[in-house]
C-alpha cells in the first residue's frame, strides 16, 4: 500500500544545505519535508567540516539558530600560514572588518534538527529507495519506503540535498547537466584528537614534507590534516607516525607546540573539485554537494552548500507566493557566480599549499613565489582574506547585467 502525502517542497538530504532550506522556507511560512536516508544519530556525529564564514554565522542568527553557537563556538581573528617553518599571520579583521568561527559542522546539524522536531515540523530519518520524480512538469513528487511502508509525496518543487553520492543528480536525464571536474594528486588524512590546541587561529603549512593543517573543533579537540598519496591506505598510519609527521611538518622549531592526545578518528578523503551544471532542471534544484565539491583547503564545502539555499528559499518563495518562477529559472546562474569563485578560491589555496612534483623545480619556484607574494602584500593577504571570510551570499556580482 502507498500513502499519498503532500507538501510544499520536498527536501532530500538532512545535511547542511537540506536543514538550513527547511529553517528558511519555514520562516516564510513554507511547508516542506525532510527525508533522510540515515538516521538521526548518524547524521549528528559525522565528523566534516568545521569553519563557518562570517555570512553563514549572520545567516544562522538572524533565523534564532545560534545560541549554542554563541556560547560555545571559537571565534577566530586570523590565520596562520607558515612557510619554510616560518608563520605568518593573516589577520582578518584588519583586512576585512570581518572574522571566521570554528564551530564543528555536526553541532551545527545537531543544532539544526533539535531546532527544527522542537518547532514540530517533521524530518524523516531511515528512509529508503527514494527516486525523485515529475520534475520536468509542475507537479513533482518523491516516492520513499520508511518503516510504514512505500510512501509517494507530492510537492511544488524538490530540493536535491542529498550530497556528492545522492540520489537527485543522477536522476537527471542523461545529457541535462554538464560535468567540470578536476582531481588532485593527493588526499587529506584527518585526525580528531583529544589534545588541547596550542594557538587560537588555524595553521596552514606549506613544508618540503608536504602540506599539514593545524586546527580544532574546541577548547579539548583538534583537527589535524596530512597531505598524503590519493590510495594511502590509512592502516599503514600508527598513531605514532602520524604525531611524528606533524611535527616534521607544523612549525613546531618557532615557539608553537604541538600536543598530542589520542586520536578519536582518522580517516582518509580524496581531493576533487566538481561543478555540475545547471544546478536546476524544471522543479529539481540541486544544491550543495550534490550540485559541486571543492578540495576542503579553503574550508568552504559547508558554506557554499548554506549559500545555495538562501538563493534557493528565495526562488520557492516567489513561486509560492506569486506563482512567478523566474527567480527558480535564474537559480542556477545565481548560484554559479559565486560557487565558481569558491572554487577557483580552494583551487588556488590548494595549489599555493601543497607539495607537487618533486621533478618540476619551475612550478615549485612559482609555487613559492606566489605564497611569499600573499604573505608580504596587504593588497594579496586581503584578496585571501576577503574570499576566506565569506562573500555575500546571492548574486556577488549584482551590477552585472542579467
Ligand atoms: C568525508 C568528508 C569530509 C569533509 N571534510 C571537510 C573538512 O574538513 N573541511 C571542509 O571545509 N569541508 C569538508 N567537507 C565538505 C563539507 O562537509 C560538505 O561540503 C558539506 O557537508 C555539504 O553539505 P550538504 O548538505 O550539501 O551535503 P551533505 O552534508 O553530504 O548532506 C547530504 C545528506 O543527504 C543524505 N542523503 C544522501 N543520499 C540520500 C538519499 N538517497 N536519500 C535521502 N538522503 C540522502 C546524506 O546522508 C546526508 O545527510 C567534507 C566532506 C566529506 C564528504
Amino acid at each position: 500500500v502507498t500513502r499519498p502525502l503532500r507538501t510544499q517542497v520536498a527536501i532530500i538530504g538532512a545535511g547542511p544545505a537540506g536543514l538550513v532550506l527547511s529553517h528558511l522556507l519555514a520562516a516564510r511560512g513554507i511547508d516542506c519535508v525532510v527525508l533522510e536516508d540515515r538516521s538521526r544519530e548518524y547524521v549528528e556525529h559525522r565528523v566534516r567540516a568545521g569553519v563557518l564564514e562570517h555570512p553563514t554565522v549572520e545567516l544562522l542568527r538572524a533565523h534564532g539558530l545560534a545560541d549554542r553557537l554563541d556560547r560555545e563556538a571559537l571565534v577566530h581573528r586570523g590565520v596562520q600560514i607558515a612557510l619554510d617553518g616560518r608563520r605568518h599571520r593573516i589577520d582578518f579583521e584588519d583586512l576585512t572588518g570581518r572574522n571566521i568561527t570554528v564551530y564543528g559542522q555536526q553541532e551545527v546539524v545537531k543544532d539544526l534538527i533539535a531546532a527544527r522536531l522542537s518547532a514540530g515540523e517533521p524530518i524523516v530519518f531511515d528512509v529508503s529507495d527514494v527516486r525523485v520524480e515529475g520534475f520536468a512538469g509542475d507537479e513533482p513528487f518523491v516516492r520513499y519506503r520508511n518503516g510504514e511502508g512505500s510512501v509517494t509525496l507530492r510537492c511544488d518543487v524538490i530540493a536535491g540535498c542529498d550530497g556528492f553520492h545522492g540520489v537527485s543528480r543522477p536522476s537527471l536525464p542523461p545529457g541535462a547537466l554538464h560535468i567540470h571536474d578536476r582531481e588532485y594528486p593527493f588526499a587529506w588524512l584527518g585526525i580528531l584528537a583529544r589534545a588541547a590546541p596550542t594557538t587560537d587561529e588555524l595553521i596552514y603549512s606549506n613544508s618540503e614534507r608536504g602540506f599539514a593543517l593545524y586546527s580544532m573543533r574546541s577548547p579539548e579537540i583538534t583537527r589535524l590534516y596530512l597531505q598524503v598519496d590519493p590510495d594511502e591506505d590509512i592502516n599503514d598510519w600508527s598513531d605514532d607516525r602520524i604525531w611524528g609527521e606533524l611535527t616534521r611538518r607544523l612549525p613546531t622549531s618557532e615557539g608553537f607546540t604541538l600536543l598530542d592526545g589520542p586520536i578519536l578518528e582518522k580517516a582518509v578523503t580524496p581531493m576533487r573539485s566538481f561543478v555540475a551544471t545547471p544546478m536546476r532542471c524544471g522543479r529539481l534544484a540541486l544544491a550543495g554537494d550534490a550540485a559541486h565539491i571543492v578540495p576542503p583547503t579553503g574550508a568552504k564545502g559547508m558554506n557554499l552548500a548554506i549559500a545555495d539555499v538562501t538563493v534557493l528559499a528565495a526562488a520557492i518563495d516567489a513561486l509560492e507566493r506569486t506563482g512567478d518562477e523566474s527567480l527558480l529559472a535564474d537559480y542556477s546562474d545565481t548560484c554559479l557566480q559565486r560557487v565558481w569563485r569558491v572554487q577557483h578560491f580552494s583551487w588556488w589555496m590548494t595549489s599555493m599549499l601543497h607539495r607537487f612534483n618533486d621533478h618540476d623545480d619551475f612550478q615549485h619556484q612559482l609555487q613559492r613565489s606566489e605564497l611569499r607574494w600573499v604573505l608580504h602584500s596587504r593588497a594579496a593577504s586581503t584578496a585571501l582574506a576577503e574570499n576566506y571570510v565569506g562573500l555575500p551570499f546571492g548574486r556577488i556580482y549584482p551590477e552585472e547585467a542579467r
